[in-house]
């Protein structure tokens, strides 16, 4: 068996050279993501694994297609960039890797969070200039705080452990309840979390019903003083009305690991004119912390990122029922 392996990273090919021993199956990396020209490669192989924020052209469903490729592995929990009803013309399974590690993501989220409390884009700022004084920096202690969570699934249910065992007080709401994180968390609706909250933070798949969930409807009814930390979707949060609601001071700061328009530029090393003004306004604000999707970047992750895609893409490829369908 020979499967393609595309946007592979370098610190993927020692996890996929040990899954390539072990099962005795040919893995073929290249750099370049699945896109209209690359998806000629996958001629010849069985099958083909993929992970990139960009949407898929319809001609990479058709041309995967007749090669004769019978899945679509997106190694990474979002599939948003697939259309399924191409998928499903072209008799393509989709499979992701729908929880290769939460914990990544949940540490990123808090560690910016915890910047943000701790005020350090305006510590930076001011020692860029040589000036060491603290005054009117105070900050606070974590469980001192509220967190909200918007979305208490694999990722948001880890954020509430964590948040939890620092003792802050966590409220967390999601059409679907998870009992076994009653522990941790108090369901509530989403006025009450973003009318209480100190941090909220933002889990949800991106999809028709959560798009721009964050607006300037939204920043009204937080706290003047609380903070948005969004590791899930650029799509969820309005950004030129996040930009809006930080100027006229009714939140506190932000911190992004994605953007809605970061497909312009994040996963290379960018040109000048590649960069969009509301980067730039964003970036510039002490308040605001910015990370280029990268919240998944942990070794632990990488492994069963490598892992549970290579396995389901040999499942299909044998016949048999993937771990992890998507199905829609
Ligand atoms: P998940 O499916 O386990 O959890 C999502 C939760 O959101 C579910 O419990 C669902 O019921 C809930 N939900 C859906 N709509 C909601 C709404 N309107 N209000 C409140 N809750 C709602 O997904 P996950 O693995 O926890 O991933 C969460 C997000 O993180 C996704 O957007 C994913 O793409 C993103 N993600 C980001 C990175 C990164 O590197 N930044 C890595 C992995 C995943």
């Amino acid at each position: 068996m020979k499967i393609l392996m595309y946007a592979t990273l370098a610190p993927e090919r020692k996890y996929i050279e040990q899954w390539s021993k072990k099962n005795n199956v040919e893995v073929k990396c290249v750099d370049e993501r699945l896109n209209a020209k690359t998806v000629e490669w996958a001629k010849g192989f069985d099958g083909i694994d993929f992970q990139q924020t960009h949407s898929l052209e319809p001609i990479v469903y058709k041309k995967l297609h007749e090669y004769g490729i019978k899945q679509l592995t997106a190694r990474m929990v979002g599939y948003d960039m697939i259309d399924f009803d191409l998928a499903k013309k072209y008799d393509l399974i989709v499979t992701n890797v729908p929880a290769y590690s939460p914990r990544a993501i949940a540490e990123m989220g808090l560690t910016q969070a915890l910047q943000l409390v701790r005020k350090m884009g305006y510590y930076y700022q001011r020692m860029d200039k040589l000036d060491f004084r603290w005054a009117g920096l105070e900050s606070t202690e974590i469980y001192n705080l509220t967190v909200g969570i918007i979305g208490a699934g694999h990722i948001g249910g880890a954020t509430a452990q964590l948040y939890s065992l620092l003792g802050a007080q966590v409220l967390a709401t999601d059409p679907v309840k998870h009992p076994e994180l009653e522990a941790y968390l108090t369901y509530t609706d989403l006025d009450t979390i973003l009318k209480e909250s100190d941090i909220v933070t933002i889990h949800t798949p991106l999809d028709d019903s959560t798009a721009n969930i964050f607006n300037a409807e939204t920043f009204k009814k937080m706290k003047s003083t609380a903070y948005l930390i969004n590791m899930a979707r650029g799509g969820l949060v309005k950004t030129d009305d996040l930009i809006a609601a930080l100027q006229k001071h009714e939140i506190a700061g932000a911190a992004l690991d994605t953007l809605a328009d970061e497909g312009q530029f994040f996963e290379k090393q960018a040109k000048p004119e590649d960069i969009p003004e509301d980067y730039k306004t964003l970036r510039a604000m002490p308040n605001v912390l910015i990370s280029p999707h990268s919240a998944f970047y942990t070794d632990t992750a990488m492994k069963n990122m490598v892992e549970m895609g290579l396995d389901d893409v040999v499942a299909i490829v044998n016949g048999k029922r993937p771990h992890y369908p998507v199905i829609q």
